[in-house]
């Protein structure tokens, strides 16, 4: 792991008909070959010390369209996009936004590529806007585990929250639901190239 904030000294990247960072500017408008690696910030990240790439290795990444290596990294995954990055930025570049539009290529172009429990969690938690506009907990949960695999994971606090009203047994929907799902049929139709 990394923990530089130094530019990755990379070899050439893996071949592919049009380049990641073509792909990003097209989705964000940002083109990666504008951060000048100052690494401001993955020196904020919150996260910075589970990723095996910093956020500015990422972005370097792209500029040498490491294409197969950033792809297959679980740091874009690990992203919570609270935007501190973007702010300490200073060059006024964007790079929770660019995690956001490769975590949407890599759901288009090779879902297998998506850690499965945060693949699981990803679709639960969609499922749930989509048919409620809200999160309805208990549903996300059953869904994420079903998904997941991960059945017998934290059950036992279950019966805790449970007593203290922090799971709802029934899904209550929001009264504009067909606004929601125009919103995701929207989506759907302007998906990454
Ligand atoms: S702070 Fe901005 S310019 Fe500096 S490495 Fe990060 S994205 Fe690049
Ligand atoms: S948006 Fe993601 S990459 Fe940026 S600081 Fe937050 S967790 Fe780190």
């Amino acid at each position: 792991m990394s923990t530089s904030s130094q530019p990755l000294a990379l070899s050439a990247g893996t071949p592919h008909n049009r380049s990641l960072s073509a792909q990003i500017l097209d989705v964000t408008g940002l083109d990666p070959a504008r951060c000048y690696q100052c690494g401001k910030c993955s020196a904020g990240c919150p996260m910075a010390s589970e990723m095996d790439l910093k956020t500015h290795e990422i972005i370097r990444l792209l500029q040498l369209d490491m294409r197969e290596r950033l792809l297959a990294s679980e740091s874009i995954w690990m992203c919570l996009t609270c935007e501190t990055c973007t702010t300490r930025c200073p060059n006024v570049f964007d790079p929770a936004a660019v995690i956001d539009a490769l975590r949407e290529i890599v759901l288009r172009e090779n879902p297998g590529l998506v850690p499965r429990r945060i693949s699981a969690f990803h679709s639960a938690f969609l499922d749930q806007i989509r048919a409620n506009g809200r999160v309805f907990e208990f549903g996300l949960v059953a869904s994420y585990k079903l998904r997941s695999g991960a059945l017998f994971a934290d059950v036992d606090s279950v019966p805790g929250m449970l007593a203290r009203g922090k799971l709802a047994l029934a899904p209550r929907r929001i009264e504009a639901i067909q606004d929601i799902r125009r919103i995701f049929e929207q989506c759907a139709m302007e998906r990454p190239r």
